[in-house]
């Protein structure tokens, strides 16, 4: 990626975009110039009907420009900007930064096209068939796709088929099952799930099996100020069925894919299964056995991942719909929910925290321990010992490494990092040019202060003892968290953590590491710069993606680039310096090792 530090207007562009992705649309911004001229020339090409062009369009139209065109960078983003504000489509991916959706109504008439109303088959045998299945099981097979697309007025769509499709994916509008060949690459799947078009409803029992209660623990959310609309309710599904394998239950094998709930597999052992209605969306960890086995690791990255998700959908509808259901920051609330299945019991998350003992759900009687509730809230500070490394002369003695000054530096404030940098001996103006540099890079700007310090000077732990110790910037304890790495059990059967992680593999590890990436990416090794790179990509936030994006950039560029053989060993490290426990990659595996 070309950086843009020199040019003010464009970074501030930029910044508003990374803005516009956790927060409601900015109007009224002052945009440069230079993007004028090319909003005109979308809206010329809206009044000719024209609803989507190509990149190479775009770019061709760019260069007939009077006055400057864009560079290529300036281009992609105008573009951004623009989609940032519901004006175009334009994703910045892989397979879909080709085309340009003019007016994204054109998406939602592709997607009408294939799930019309089941009114307009009448004498359409075939469609009938399809639209069948839609309501039943909530999928639709690709072939029936290409032919309602193959008739003359759908013809627009059948065009730019792979692209629509793309789009759709990406949205989670429609979602492609994953299907894997032996050596667990991705291959594409026949069908994609319609969530939204499912009508069923769950009659299969699961959830009133008689050993339900016991076996599952659950957490509740909603919406502060209005009800859970239905779409709404369908995307959170659709996010779902897009990261885990919908279960397989029953004497037919059935899929628990119905109107508004499904259950997934996590693994071997234990599944999930999401609940939604108009009041609240429930989610249950549910284990085969007891719900004492689930590993409060998995399920508190899984609540992370699901709450950001949620937080990203909700404000995605209100971007694109037009109905009173507003959404403000942090708009769902946290509660834990009994582990009954019947009419469930809430315990709002600000009771929970103050809770001291086991709560007793006051409509069913069931106890739920502080243990088996811990995972509905963020994990407690690990407490030093006596052990502590910041008291060990011999550690202190230790030049810090980058990795350890990655550490240090995410434990800091900006102006923490600088009161450091400073009592280490740097000048004002050292700072203040890393400070203009890496003005929209925090992380990196901290990172490269403490660099700049250490580096050349052979500063000790021992010196950053003290400085942090004078300035009582932060407890010396922040220094013995950089090499506090719990002991790894590789288990009996090493051989196993010497694999080459899959596709598959790292699809299912993703989710694990829950809101821990940056940490992650830091324990792989990767630097800021990186994190930079790839936080600006994937400005919608979701954090399964990112974590995969961290995992398959660790995987393809950074092992190559450093000449290692990439193991499933090095994840398990990344994965317990992080603070979690590696059996949950373990049990997530099994079927794989
Ligand atoms: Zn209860
Ligand atoms: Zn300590």
């Amino acid at each position: 990626m070309q950086r843009t530090n020199g040019d003010p207007e464009m970074a501030k562009i930029k910044r508003v975009i990374t803005e516009q992705a956790t927060m409601q649309p900015t109007w009224g911004q002052n945009l440069p110039k230079c993007f004028i001229p090319l909003e005109w020339e979308f809206d010329s090409l809206l009044s000719r009907n024209i609803p989507l062009i190509t990149m190479e369009q775009m770019e061709r139209i760019n260069y007939l420009q009077p006055v400057r065109p864009l560079t290529e960078e300036e281009l992609k983003v105008f573009l951004k900007f623009q989609h940032s504000v519901g004006r175009i489509l334009y994703f910045d991916e892989a397979n879909l930064d080709q085309h340009i959706i003019l007016s994204p109504t054109h998406l939602i008439d592709a997607f009408k096209s294939i799930v019309t109303d089941r009114g307009f088959c009448d004498g359409d045998t075939k469609r009938l068939e399809s639209w069948d299945l839609m309501s039943k099981k909530g999928i639709i097979e690709k072939k029936s796709i290409d032919k309602i697309w193959k008739k003359k007025k759908y013809i627009k769509f059948k065009d730019h088929k792979e692209y629509l499709l793309g789009v759709m994916t990406h949205l989670d509008i429609l979602v492609e099952p994953k299907r894997y060949d032996e050596s667990q690459t991705r291959i594409p799947a026949e069908f994609y799930y319609v969530a939204s078009m499912v009508r069923t409803n769950d009659t299969t029992g699961y959830l009133i099996s008689p050993t339900f209660t016991q076996s599952n623990i659950a957490i509740a959310f909603s919406h502060s100020s209005s009800m859970i609309p239905p779409a709404l309710s369908f995307r959170f599904i659709s996010y779902c069925l897009s990261i885990f394998a919908v279960k397989k239950y029953g004497q037919k094998d059935d899929e628990l894919l119905f109107h508004r709930s499904a259950v997934f597999n996590i693994d071997q052992s234990l599944d999930m299964c999401v609940n939604c209605d108009d009041e609240i969306i429930v989610v249950r960890l549910v284990h085969l056995r007891n719900r004492t086995l689930i590993m409060r690791d998995l399920a508190s990255s899984i609540r992370e991942c699901l709450a950001v998700a949620l937080e990203k959908i909700s404000q995605l509808y209100v971007k694109t719909s037009s109905t009173d259901f507003v959404a403000s920051k942090s708009s769902f609330n946290l509660s834990l929910c009994c582990s009954s299945s019947d009419d469930p019991c809430l315990l709002p998350k600000s009771t929970l925290q103050q809770q001291d003992g086991s709560w007793i759900c006051p409509k069913h009687g069931i106890e739920h321990t502080k243990d088996m509730m811990s995972w509905a809230i963020q994990k407690d500070e690990i407490q030093c010992g006596k052990g502590c490394p910041v008291t060990d002369a011999e550690f202190l003695e230790q030049i810090p490494s980058d990795i350890h000054l990655r550490r240090l530096s995410m434990q800091y404030s900006i102006n923490e990092t600088k009161e450091l940098a400073m009592h280490l001996g740097m000048d004002y103006q050292t700072w203040d040019d890393l400070h203009v540099t890496f003005r929209e890079e925090p992380e990196r700007l901290k990172f490269e202060a403490l660099i700049k310090t250490v580096v050349g000077t052979h500063l000790t732990f021992n010196d950053i003892r003290k400085a942090v110790e004078f300035d009582k910037v932060r407890s010396i304890h922040s220094l013995c968290k950089v090499v506090r790495g719990n002991l790894i059990d590789f288990d009996q059967e090493p051989e196993k953590w010497d694999l080459v992680p899959t596709e598959e593999h790292l699809d299912r590890v993703a989710p694990l590491v829950g809101n821990n990436s940056l940490s992650f990416l830091v324990e792989l090794g990767l630097e800021f710069r990186t994190w930079e790179e790839i936080k600006y990509r994937q400005s919608e936030r979701d954090l399964v993606k990112l974590n995969r994006h961290i995992l398959q950039e660790w995987k393809t560029n950074f092992c190559l680039f450093h000449n290692i053989r990439p193991s499933l060993r090095d994840i398990g490290k990344a994965f317990n310096n992080i603070g979690k426990n590696i059996r949950i990659i373990e049990n997530v595996l099994a079927d794989l090792l």
